[in-house]
C-alpha cells in the first residue's frame, strides 16, 4: 500500500472500483467500475496513467454508451 501523499495526512491508499464522472462538451459522461485508489482518511483520488488515457480513448470516439441513467440534480443548499 501506498501512504497518501496530501501533506500531513496519516493515510494509506486502497483500491476501490468507483463511479467517474466527466463532463465532456457540456455532457455527464458516467465511467463506471472505475479502478482508482482511494485514501482511506482523507478521500483523495488516484487514477493511473492507463485508466486516464482509456477514458481519454472513449471520449475521443464516443460510440453508444454501455448503460445510462438518469441525472437528477438536487437544489443547491446553504451550509450549515
Ligand atoms: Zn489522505
Amino acid at each position: 500500500m501506498k501512504k497518501c501523499s496530501i501533506q500531513s495526512c496519516p493515510g494509506m491508499y486502497e483500491e476501490r472500483r468507483i463511479a467517474h464522472v466527466v463532463k465532456y462538451h457540456g455532457e455527464m459522461i458516467v465511467f463506471d467500475n472505475v479502478l482508482v485508489e482511494v485514501c482511506s482518511v482523507c478521500g483523495d483520488v488516484l487514477m493511473s496513467l492507463e485508466t486516464a488515457e482509456a477514458m481519454e480513448a472513449v471520449l475521443a470516439n464516443l460510440g453508444k454508451p454501455n448503460r445510462s441513467a438518469p441525472v437528477y440534480e438536487l437544489p443547491s443548499f446553504e451550509a450549515a
